[in-house]
């Protein structure tokens, strides 16, 4: 029986020819009837991918054959068939776009001047060793914070991964550039950047998980430092580490713990909120309340207790 499963990897590594690399991953996506996202730059490649586990062993196999991608980690997890709606593979400025193609140095050893890598164990021997200096800093976006972090990490104010320059020449972080800084994001591709775009800020000892809350959760499940479920950029939208996970987040209508985003009603709209199981069916009625202010009475107005939506622009961005 086929069995369905998702692949998640990088790799930061000078691409002479982008279109080149494009146009080869698409035929080896189509070749192998997969369905999701590739992006490739300049810098590299960052792949999320469904299939079956064959067909994405022969996928992952012969793109380890490219030179530059001989040595990607690639993260597996558990897919039902149809996480993603098509494969698209497209060309882009930077693998994930912070907006600062020109502050990142790429070359074989990957992004030039990024933290220093800490595997899951690692982690935990630096928090023992230096305790509540530690600073976690999330790497993502608010929203997905929402649902599952690190415990007592610093959640940045951004909706979007292009927020993140101006979020740190704010100053808000400026007291924790003293301090030990660990970045982390879902698979680690966003904290290459990040980790580099803050160490030349004056941040001096930063940090990187190494894989991942992928790869930590692999290690530690939800019985280490991490709080909550994690936002996954596919159909099944978030995953859950440990069988009695409490999702941090709150329903939007009743509190009670979720991790289920809901689209807003308003065909076009990209703004999620929160619901729990009984309320989802809300979910489906109520507009966000910018949709309610721009076109009253094109669906039921929500109550003014259920207007905490969160911007959602990049969605289907890859992690
Ligand atoms: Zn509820
Ligand atoms: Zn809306």
């Amino acid at each position: 029986m086929a069995v369905p499963k998702i692949v998640l990897f990088y790799a930061f590594t000078p691409l002479a020819d982008p279109r080149a690399v494009q146009l080869w991953q698409r035929s080896l996506g189509e070749q192998w009837n997969l369905t999701g996202r590739v992006i490739v730059s300049e810098h590299g490649i960052n792949a999320t991918l469904g299939g079956t586990v064959e067909n994405l062993k022969q996928y992952v196999k012969t793109t380890k054959q490219y030179p530059g991608f001989a040595g990607i980690d690639v993260k597996w997890s558990d897919g039902t068939g149809r996480d993603f709606p098509r494969l698209s593979v497209k060309v882009r400025p930077e693998l994930v776009s912070f907006g600062a193609v020109d502050e990142i140095a790429v070359d074989e050893d990957g992004v030039v001047d990024s933290g220093v890598r800490l595997a899951p164990e690692a982690l935990h021997e630096l928090v023992a060793e230096r305790g509540e200096d530690v600073v976690f800093f999330d790497g993502r976006n608010a929203f997905e914070a929402a649902i599952g972090k690190f415990r007592g990490a610093v959640v940045p104010d951004v909706a979007t991964t292009r927020d993140f320059v101006a979020e740190l020449d704010s100053g808000a972080y400026d007291d924790l550039k003293g301090r030990p800084v660990v970045t982390y994001c879902t698979g680690g591709v966003r904290c290459e950047v990040l980790s580099s775009l803050m160490l030349a800020r004056g941040f001096e000892e930063v940090y990187q998980l190494d894989g991942g809350i992928v790869r930590y959760g692999e290690t530690f499940g939800d019985q280490g430092l991490w709080e909550g479920s994690l936002y996954v950029f596919d159909e099944r939208m978030h995953v859950e580490f440990g069988d009695d996970t409490v999702p941090l987040g709150a329903c939007c209508e009743c509190g009670a713990a979720t991790a289920k985003y809901e689209n807003c009603v308003d065909p076009g709209c990209q703004t999620l909120r929160l619901f729990c199981t009984d309320c989802a069916g809300l979910a489906r009625t109520l507009q966000c309340d910018a949709c309610a202010e721009l076109r009253p009475g094109a669906y039921p107005r929500p109550r003014e207790d259920a207007m905490t939506g969160l911007s959602h622009d990049n969605h289907r961005a890859t992690a």
